[in-house]
């Protein structure tokens, strides 16, 4: 933003503000009816305004890129950032369009599941506050940052305000899936209720949390393969997720490894973080192998531009492990002797 006095005199947002409040007045001479709308909540207008009242014919289209996925706007989890939206709202008088990320795998995890309570809270808000606009991204079709699932709940739950996310991704499975309609239907249904889960596969994980997917996929996922053997069309669609969950669970098993192994060393144990750290090793080649297969299928999975870079906040987390491990094991004192210097290679 401009340093000069005159600019400092407001706020970046309430700059910004009475540029576009000009801009509207110009505007109605030329086309009146136009709708303008300004971006706020994040990039130069973070801030609600302060100072700088908005002219009534212009609108705020406003984001939230921080908040998490447990924090819908009427939910306790988010009453920390709810002030600003408020105020938002207020200055704008509900001409808000709200910027929703739900089908967003960019900003969420790529495994990220139905957004349900989130989109309730969401919608609770929205009503009682008068916002009059709500907006998902959505990503090109066949893009693998697109939560499909998510922009259709968003559809349907925006769309009928009475409308029960439960009910309709168990109607979605019973639709989509054919015969394993119902094991499906429990699957999306558990996702749904534990939706930091498919954020934990990204990052944070904990064993337990590997072990509440490998029993989804014992409980859900084995039987709705079975029950749609025989219909191509089914078995392919349960296939897509399978492998997914699948690829959720080695890039979980593979951060579990490592996190493991540098505790381990840590530690002083040496041979069980080699455990660990080969472990992680393995787990991401595999993970690498399938994301391969998947990317190579071209249905918007996953991109083959994108696939490999994925993978490198691991793989550097795992060389920089196994450089520490062999330095480890080299300069290892044996019982009873001072520990041993680490000779200094800077030039
Ligand atoms: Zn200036």
């Amino acid at each position: 933003m401009c340093g000069c006095e005159e600019c400092a005199k407001h706020s970046p947002t309430d700059n910004v503000i009475a540029l576009m409040n000009g801009v509207v007045a110009r505007l109605a001479k030329e086309r009146p009816g136009l709708v303008v709308e300004t971006l706020g909540g994040y990039q130069y207008a973070a801030d609600p305004p302060r100072t700088v009242k908005p002219d009534a014919r212009l609108r705020v289209l406003w984001a939230d890129w921080e908040r998490g996925v447990r924090g819908g706007y009427a939910s306790d989890d988010y009453a920390r950032r709810r002030g600003d939206l408020d105020a938002w709202v207020r200055a704008f008088d509900g001409r808000v369009t709200v910027y929703q990320y739900y089908a967003d795998y960019f900003k969420h995890s790529w495994f990220l599941g139905p957004l349900a309570e989130q989109m309730v809270s969401d919608r609770e808000y929205v009503l009682a506050h008068g916002i009059d606009g709500v907006l998902t991204l959505l990503y090109p079709d066949g893009y693998w940052w697109r939560s499909s699932i998510n922009a259709w709940l968003a559809g349907r739950i925006f769309y009928d305000a009475t409308s029960d996310p439960f009910v309709l991704l168990r109607e979605y499975a019973l639709a989509y899936y054919g015969a394993a309609g119902e094991p499906m239907a429990a699957y999306l249904d558990a996702w749904a209720r534990d939706v930091t889960l498919g954020v934990r596969s990204r990052s944070g994980a904990m064993g337990f949390h590997l072990g509440a997917l490998r029993q989804q996929r014992r409980t859900y996922l084995t039987e709705a393969e079975r029950l749609s053997a025989g219909d191509p069309v089914t078995q392919r669609r349960v296939a897509t997720t399978v492998r997914m969950h699948r690829l959720a669970e080695l890039i979980m098993g593979t951060e579990i490894a490592r996190t493991q192994a540098a505790k381990l060393l840590a530690d002083g144990d040496v041979a069980g973080a080699r455990r660990e750290l080969d472990g992680a090793r393995n787990n991401l080649a595999a993970a690498k192998a399938l994301a391969d297969q998947l990317a190579t299928e071209r249905r918007g999975l996953i991109d083959p531009e994108i696939n490999g870079s994925v993978f490198t906040p691991n793989e550097q987390e795992i060389a920089a492990l196994e450089e520490k491990l062999t330095a480890t094991a080299v300069v290892a004192p044996s019982p009873g002797t001072a520990p041993a210097q680490v000779p200094s290679v800077k030039p």
